[in-house]
């Protein structure tokens, strides 16, 4: 049995603590002595955005693999850009790789991806078939620790491009780091599960993270009645856009 620890690392909630401003400069000061300064904060704006806004599938995982924008990039085995179907219409995104997925350059292969699999299963569909699966962050967080700010936005500009590439028609954000970043809110999953979201336009929908639903069986009720929900509004999507009706972005085949 794992111990609260455990439990809370594998589901990304510790540390819940932040070094205060002082404390931070500090760390970073012995860092720097020691050689291991942070790496210069990405540009927000100019060469690296426009970079990154206009890759093109080919280049994409290439770009990703390079990149050396938060100190991830230090600890990281492979850097994992996503998997699937670079034109589908379903697009899972969860929050960053963990041990498995940095082993192997691939999101969601470990127990999560396994559950995920077979979430995938019941609603008769499959990775890579009319699917597109990626992660908020791209390099995994040492200890699976949750994502820091900096880390999420400087590896945004890459999940945004693949939404832009991909043109899913429905986004079903999995876990709470992925709905607050494609929401650019500070909400509860259980806020804002059960009803349909906007990123840009595309509908998305919010649930559980297969993680968090291994060690809370109960809510995989719940997770179910969403996965549900995103398969009804697939469904309305497409007759909308056979009547003629289609919301923004692009609508089922
Ligand atoms: N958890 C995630 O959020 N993503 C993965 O790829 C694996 C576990």
């Amino acid at each position: 049995m794992a111990d609260r620890s455990e439990i809370l690392r594998e589901l990304r909630l510790v540390p819940t603590w932040r070094l205060r401003a002082k404390e931070a400069r500090t760390a970073l000061a012995a860092k720097a002595g020691r050689g291991e300064s942070e790496p210069a904060p990405p540009p927000a704006s100019g060469a690296r955005l426009s970079r990154i806004a206009g890759l093109e599938w080919r280049d994409f995982a290439r770009d990703v693999s390079a990149c050396t924008a938060c100190a991830l990039c230090r600890t990281r085995n492979k850097a994992v850009p996503g998997v699937g179907d670079p034109h589908a219409q379903w697009l899972f995104v969860g929050e960053a790789p963990g041990a498995e997925e940095d082993a192997k350059g691939e999101p969601f292969v470990g127990q999560a991806g396994r559950l995920l699999d077979n979430m995938l299963a019941a609603l008769g569909m499959k990775r890579g078939d009319n699917v597109y699966i990626a992660n908020v962050l791209k390099c995994r967080p040492p200890a699976n620790r949750t994502p820091e700010p900096f880390e999420v936005e400087s590896c945004r500009p890459y999940l945004d491009r693949q939404i832009e590439l991909i043109r899913p028609s429905l986004i079903v954000a999995l876990g709470k780091s992925a709905a607050t970043t494609l929401l650019n809110v500070d909400a509860t999953i259980a806020s804002l599960r059960g009803r349909v979201h906007r990123y840009r336009g595309v509908p998305l929908l919010v649930t559980y993270h297969p993680a968090y639903l291994l060690r809370n069986l109960p809510d995989k009720a719940k997770a179910w009645e969403d996965l549900c929900l995103a398969r009804a509004t697939m469904q309305r999507l497409a007759a909308a856009r056979d009547e003629g009706l289609e919301s923004p972005g692009r609508g089922p085949k």
